[in-house]
């Protein structure tokens, strides 16, 4: 157990009740609550959430509360009613619930409440880092913070910060529906762990961090900022010795006969949820006037008892949902109820503990059919409450639960005659097949109870390195950067040697797509008129393009790497090489057959070299056909003069000779010594560049990527204010 373990779930694991003037703290039963307490209890940290509306509370009351929160370690996260309204009902309860439920018509139109979800999960995340001492482990729950992992990561950098997701996390297609989508992603980024019960919600966030956010990963893990974070699957569990307990306890026995002998000979159903559109209650009632329908014999010969907790009663969906189903009740109970007894006893109310084992224990049969549900724990509590070994469990594939519980008789909660046909096969279950399947449940759901989930996710937590990215991926540090523009002010001769896509331009999405904008062309400008300074731009594209762009510059341009170059003042470009071209036309009719077969892949040819992109492509597609590519061209080059150059997103292919050092060697060939040299670039030819740079000279990698630059800037922008203060402030008195 750490030390210190900062809990944080939008609700508190309590509720504050007034009765009879004094303030009652009550436990919450929810798994998360029951889960975390023990590991509240033993760690000296504190549990970060909302208390609920404590508005009504006088002076005194509040003080008292202000005290037991301390003396149990909790921290309220207090929230205004406006900012539960729009941060809880209706960006968190209104857009992400349904979305990430795959519910996309329940998304109401127009509606948002972004900005207060963002506004809150800061206010979280200030709570956490005023609660943070070195050290300490943060746990961070669920959809209604997705913000927080990251806005933490900003303040602390080095905390070890787990997240977890208790509801699905569906496919990108349905995910990238969502206008922050990118924003979401980078939020749970923040977290060193992000945890989800099923193995299918976490490959899911891997494709989305693939297609949304071009962010590769392996299994396990992804990388980015130079900080690696883990993901892992972890399915919750249930709190099995107190299910167990009261399912073997003797007073829940007595209510458990009593359910029975009210059934008759009827054999009892038995469904418990919230009243939630996610819960597949209304086909459930579908399935069954179905089996009613198909069985006569069945009629008066069974009862379904729903128990439905009212839930998020404020949202509208909710209350239009609520209605729906009163009306499916009422259809189904008019049609086949008797004087005597309807089929469905609906129950619009929360149970107690007790009285969910005993209903848990009386059931022949439960039935849990959500149309899509992060895990189930009703699901788990059955079976932990079934000491005795007996009962049927229908559950949905869509539950995160029946990725563990096989022997469950699985069906597709869309499916109401295949639901029917399940609910008909569970009556009529031989006993032996009832216990052998409920013994193996039984098994599983005691390996993994909730204990054992909350531990084994901070054991994985605690084993993450705290999340330092390494040295030398992150930017130089301010005055190092200060230091290396007061040597190129006092240089007497200065060459200053600028990369152009990815270093004075972000990386375009294809070849040819970003022409410089004003801020560069007036940058550039200007360091060529500043005194004894040469601008060389040094680019992998076509001379036309750059003579284009570049136009009336007096700036040196180097094109295809250094083949084609146009002197500062001239208007001719000349060939700097003679080398073979002749196996282009080899090579072409091969990219052109990948190209047609890779949507969104382009050809890119230049005078003496070719090369093919896929960055518009299906990044998965995209990688797996550059892998084939770049196979056939192995055989097909043989020992042509050819260089195979490769990034993530492109192939290409390069003559022998031409390469960035030669640039670097002509340069250095015609300017008069002594010089100092500045070379700014981004990626692997780059690192061609400044492999030749003579001693004394000054190489600056811009981005994270690996780099033998001694000096580092974030990105394009970064390297553009460097170089905008260095026209800016001149040369030192
Ligand atoms: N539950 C409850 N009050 C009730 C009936 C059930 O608090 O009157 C509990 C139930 O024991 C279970 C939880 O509500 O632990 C429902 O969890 P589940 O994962 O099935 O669904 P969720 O409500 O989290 O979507």
């Amino acid at each position: 157990m750490p030390e210190r373990l900062l809990i944080v779930s939008n609700r508190l694991p309590i509720t504050v009740r007034l009765e009879e003037g004094s303030v009652r703290l009550i436990n919450a039963s929810g798994g998360v609550a029951t889960g975390l307490r023990g590991c509240h209890e033993r760690s000296n940290g504190a549990w970060l959430g909302w208390p609920g509306d404590l508005s009504r509370l006088t002076l005194p009351q509040r003080r008292d509360l202000d005290r037991r929160f301390a003396e149990q370690r909790i921290v309220p996260v207090e929230l205004s009613p406006g900012e539960v309204r729009r941060y809880y009902e209706g960006f968190s309860n209104g857009v992400l619930w349904p979305l990430l439920h795959y519910l996309l018509d329940r998304i109401p139109v127009g509606q948002s409440d972004w900005e207060t979800y963002q506004q809150v999960n800061a206010k979280f995340a200030d709570a956490i880092v005023r609660a943070y001492e070195p050290g300490s482990l943060i746990w961070i729950h669920d959809y209604q913070l997705m913000l927080v992992p990251d806005l933490v990561r900003r303040q602390l950098p080095e905390a070890r910060i787990g997240f977890f997701l208790h509801i699905p996390f569906p496919s990108p297609d349905v995910f990238r529906i969502l206008p922050w989508r990118e924003h979401i992603l980078r939020g749970m980024l923040g977290a060193d762990l992000i945890g989800f019960h099923t193995f299918s919600y976490q490959r899911h966030f891997a494709d989305a961090l693939l297609h949304l956010l071009g962010l590769e990963s392996s299994v396990d893990r992804a990388r980015l900022e130079g900080r690696e974070v883990r993901l892992g699957v972890f399915p919750m569990g249930v709190d099995v010795e107190s299910f167990e307990r009261l399912g073997s306890d003797p007073g829940v026995q007595i209510d458990v006969e009593a359910i029975r002998r009210e059934a008759g000979d009827r054999k009892i159903l038995l469904g418990v949820d919230r009243l939630d559109y996610t819960k597949g209650i209304l086909r459930r009632l579908l399935a069954l006037e179905r089996l009613l329908d198909m069985e006569p014999s069945l009629r008066d010969r069974i009862r379904f008892i729903q128990i439905s907790v009212p839930s998020r009663t404020k949202i509208d969906v909710y209350q239009g949902f609520r209605r729906e189903v009163d009306e499916n009740v009422g259809r189904i109970n008019g049609a086949y109820g008797t004087i005597g007894s309807v089929p469905i006893h609906y129950l619009y109310r929360s149970v107690s503990n007790r009285r969910l084992v005993a209903l848990y224990r009386a059931a022949d049969v439960m039935v849990v059919t959500p149309v899509r549900d992060g895990m189930n724990l009703v699901a788990k509590e059955f079976v932990a409450s079934r000491t005795d070994g007996d009962g049927v469990l229908v559950l949905s594939e869509l539950a995160g639960a029946a990725a563990e519980l096989g022997e469950a008789l699985l069906v597709n909660p869309y499916d109401v005659n295949g639901m029917a046909e399940a609910l008909r096969r569970a009556l009529t279950m031989e006993p032996i097949e009832r216990t052998t399947r409920m013994m193996n449940l039984r098994g599983r759901v005691r390996a993994q109870d909730i204990h054992r989930w909350a531990a084994r996710f901070l054991e994985v937590l605690g084993e993450c390195q705290p999340a330092v990215p390494a040295r030398a991926e992150r930017p130089s540090p301010p005055a190092r950067i200060d230091d290396l523009a007061d040597a190129l002010r006092r240089a007497s001769r200065l060459v200053l040697v600028l990369d152009y896509a990815g270093t004075m331009i972000p990386t375009p999405s294809a070849p040819g797509l970003l022409a410089p904008d004003h801020d560069l062309l007036t940058l550039l400008d200007r360091l060529a008129a500043r005194p004894r300074t040469q601008v060389h731009l040094v680019s992998s594209r076509r001379f036309e393009l750059l003579d284009r762009w570049f136009d009336g510059l007096p700036i040196s341009l180097w094109a295809e790497h250094g083949l084609w170059h146009r002197a500062a003042g001239q208007t001719r470009w000349e060939r700097t090489e003679d080398v073979s071209t002749e196996w282009v036309a080899r090579i072409r009719p091969m990219l052109e057959q990948y190209t047609r077969s890779t949507p969104g892949s382009l050809i890119e040819e230049r005078s003496a070299s070719i090369g093919w992109h896929h960055r518009m492509a299906d990044p998965e597609y995209g990688s797996m056909q550059a892998r084939d590519l770049r196979q056939a061209l192995g055989q097909a080059l043989g020992n042509m003069p050819v260089e195979i150059l490769e990034d993530d997103k492109s192939i290409e292919l390069r003559p022998h000779g031409v390469n960035r050092a030669r640039v670097i060697e002509r340069i250095l060939a015609s300017t008069p010594k002594p010089v100092t040299m500045a070379a700014f670039g981004n990626d692997r030819t780059d690192e061609e560049t400044f492999e030749a740079l003579p001693e004394k000279s000054f190489a600056i990698h811009i981005g994270s990527g690996a780099s033998i630059a001694p000096y580092r800037l974030a990105d394009h922008l970064a390297a553009r204010a460097f170089l905008h203060a260095l026209v800016e402030e001149g040369e030192p008195a």
